[in-house]
């Protein structure tokens, strides 16, 4: 696999353009073949805010809530449709059957995941992995490629240089 990328977000305004660096490179992607991005980090580490940020960019205009209570949120934007995931209260992973979540993934589908390990086997394996952690100041993102869309993106997003962030 290939190498992970990691970025220095100094504050919450550059974990919202890591977001937004991503997201046309990621929308590309799920259109052809649907993506699955799964966000890693403690409560409050940044992985709704780097959502927020790849949203926006995408064209959401309304608040974008955190799916605490609903498990996941769906955004319909144009030809795609984007399902931002916080499984954080999730008691069973049957639970998500329940949802009809099966039909979220595939082409035409960016799932954004918080908290992917309680979606237990439910959840098909991620494209990329992004773990945010936070260091004395800032946060620190580490984003691991584990199939071939994840190291597109990679290439793609890198090409565009993401460590000039801000
Ligand atoms: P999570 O979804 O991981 O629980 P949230 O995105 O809800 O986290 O909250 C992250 C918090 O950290 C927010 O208060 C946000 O303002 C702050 N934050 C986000 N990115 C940074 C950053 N790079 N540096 C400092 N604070 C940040
Ligand atoms: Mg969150």
């Amino acid at each position: 696999m290939s190498k992970p990328l990691q970025v220095h977000l100094a504050d919450e305004e550059q974990t919202r353009s890591l977001g937004a660096a991503l997201a046309p490179v990621c929308a590309d992607i799920a259109r052809a073949d649907g993506l699955i991005i799964y966000l890693h980090g403690d409560l409050g580490a940044g992985k709704t805010t780097l959502t927020r940020g790849l949203l926006q960019a995408l064209g959401v205009t309304g608040a974008i809530k955190s799916p605490t209570y609903t498990l996941v949120e769906p955004y319909q934007l144009g030809d795609l449709t984007a399902y931002h995931f916080d499984l954080y209260r999730l008691h069973d992973p049957e639970e998500l059957e329940f949802m009809g979540a099966r039909d979220y993934f595939g082409p035409g589908c960016l799932c954004l995941v918080e908290w992917p390990a309680r979606g237990g086997d439910f959840l098909p394996e991620p494209d990329l992995e992004l773990t945010l952690s936070a260091p004395d100041c800032g946060r620190d993102a580490k984003l691991s490629a584990r199939s071939d869309c994840g190291k597109l993106i990679l290439q793609r997003v890198d090409a565009k240089n993401i460590s000039n962030i801000s």
